[in-house]
């Protein structure tokens, strides 16, 4: 029998006392070194008894099953098979092998909380009091990810939508961190370098008539990066070598920002806020020192309930400067349709030198819900054709028609989720039922948000402008990019 979300189900081994002895917790003064939060108690190891729910690797980075806590209902088999087109799907791994790829849409549809997020709550809670406690010299800094505005509200029964981030700002300098930086910077980063990589690619694709006729792919969602890797490595060439945005901003915190501080980088600990599962994943690879910690909103959201922080109460904070803000091309990278939209807007000025007009900022045949999207954007005397896909079940599709050359697609972008980063599988779950309704009211508020910036365009953002000119000089610096696939 499904089982309605209730933080009842989430505290359900709980001892209450060790509830209770966190509430003070780091806003009044912490009482107590490495207390257990209640939802953080291991789980009996799961045993294999029938294909009753997603199987998962038992180290993944990203998801934990909680075999007490399971019901064998079948919805996560449901979302993992049937939604994201990954369990049971025959791929680029052994046949005993049972694929994942760190999307999370099994947790944010288990209603009895018997798969989760890999709970990084704990060990990031911990870190910070013991600081605290010991009179340590570290220095915590927080990253929040575009969408986590205005979902974050929900779980203080705030209207979907609604933009908490200065609110935010507030309440994660009460959880204890001594920097909050805005990932829409991250993401400005992101399009800079990406967009940058289009080009090459185009030019490439123009001068060589060897090369395949195939789109550039983004590279945001890890999740994607990973069903590409798992079930189409074909592509995987055509795929950006950029980092998420948030790993591009762990980078150039550890780096500049320490450098500008003078902070050793192993006395600042990085950690994102973010409505991605597969952040977590993402954060294990390459260096594995851009962010320290990965937590959901979700996670998020418990801890600031734990600490009896009422976000809609607080007072209204600013984001720290150098890093820390960016333009309402960064803001949109949470919606399907953002991330495209954003290095539109780049290459329309960088094509043309001029600013584009106000319908090309408000580019609507990009933006909607559904699944596969394509749209003709005409700069100067050329025309992008670019590809909008959310949902992996639709990045399928299209890689299974073997239409990809005909279509002729300069670049595509893919969100594992649907809807993006806002329908992401570490989003809030509460009464509100997760619906089309839902995500379009999430992605309205950040569309409303980007209007309100003086800044639109990512190459317009002085802090970025910034960063080039002292630090990363020109695009493509090995510290925002993977190795080549
Ligand atoms: S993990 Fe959750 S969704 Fe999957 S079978 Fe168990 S209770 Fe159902
Ligand atoms: S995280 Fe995604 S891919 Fe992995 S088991 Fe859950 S639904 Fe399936």
């Amino acid at each position: 029998m499904k089982k309605r979300f209730s933080r009842r189900n989430i505290l359900k081994a709980a001892s209450v006392s060790a509830v209770s002895a966190l509430s003070a917790g780091i806003v009044s003064g912490p009482k107590q070194a490495n207390a257990q939060f209640s939802w953080m108690k291991p789980s009996a190891p799961a045993k294999p008894h029938g294909p009753s729910h997603v199987r998962f690797s038992p180290d993944s980075p990203s998801i934990q099953y909680h075999r007490a806590n399971c019901e064998r209902c079948g919805d996560c088999i449901s979302v993992c098979r049937d939604i994201q087109t990954v369990y049971g799907h025959p791929g680029n791994f052994p046949a005993s092998e049972t694929p994942c790829i760190h999307c999370g849409q099994c947790t944010a549809n288990c209603w009895a909380n018997a798969v989760t997020e890999r709970f990084h709550l704990q060990p990031a809670y911990n870190e910070i009091l013991s600081n605290r406690q010991s009179g340590g010299s570290k220095k915590f800094v927080a990253l929040i990810a575009p969408s986590v505005r205005v979902t974050l509200g929900e779980m203080f029964k705030m209207e979907p939508g609604t933009n908490v981030e200065k609110k935010l700002v507030s309440g994660l300098r009460k959880l204890g961190f001594d920097y909050v930086f805005d990932v829409t910077f991250g993401a400005d980063l992101t399009v800079l370098e990406e967009a940058a990589e289009l080009e090459a690619h185009l030019k490439k694709r123009a001068e060589d008539p060897k090369t395949p006729n195939v789109p550039l792919f983004t590279s945001c969602c890890p999740s994607w990066v990973r069903f590409a890797e798992l079930f189409f490595p074909e592509v995987l060439p055509a795929v950006s070598t950029c980092k998420s945005p948030i790993m591009m901003h762990g980078a150039v915190v550890k780096t500049w920002f320490a450098k500008q501080m003078n902070i050793a980088p192993e006395d600042l600990v990085v950690m994102a806020f973010t409505p991605c599962t597969a952040k977590k994943y993402e954060r294990t690879l390459g260096s594995g020192k851009d962010v320290d910690f990965v937590l959901t909103t979700r996670e998020l959201g418990w801890w600031m309930q734990e600490l009896g922080i009422d976000l809609p109460a607080l007072e209204e904070g600013e984001f720290d400067s150098m890093l820390g803000n960016g333009s309402g091309a960064g803001v949109i990278f949470g919606n399907t349709g953002g991330v495209t939209e954003a290095v539109l807007r780049h290459i329309y000025f960088e094509r043309t030198g001029k600013v584009p007009e106000m319908d090309f900022l408000l580019f609507t045949p990009v933006r909607g819900l559904d699944g596969l999207r394509r749209a003709e954007v005409r700069i100067g005397g050329d025309v992008l054709r670019v590809g909008l896909v959310h949902g992996t079940a639709a990045a399928r599709k299209l890689l299974e028609s073997g239409k990809l050359e005909e279509l002729k697609l300069d670049f595509v972008e893919v969100m594992a989720c649907r809807g993006g980063c806002i329908g992401g599988g570490g989003t809030p779950k509460t009464e509100i039922p997760i619906s089309d309704a839902l995500r379009t009211k999430r992605m309205s508020g950040l569309y409303s948000t980007d209007k309100t910036r003086t800044i639109r365009m990512s190459r317009e953002n002085p802090e970025l402008q910034k960063l080039y000119a002292d630090f990363l000089k020109e695009t493509g610096n090995e510290l925002l990019h993977t190795a080549k696939r």
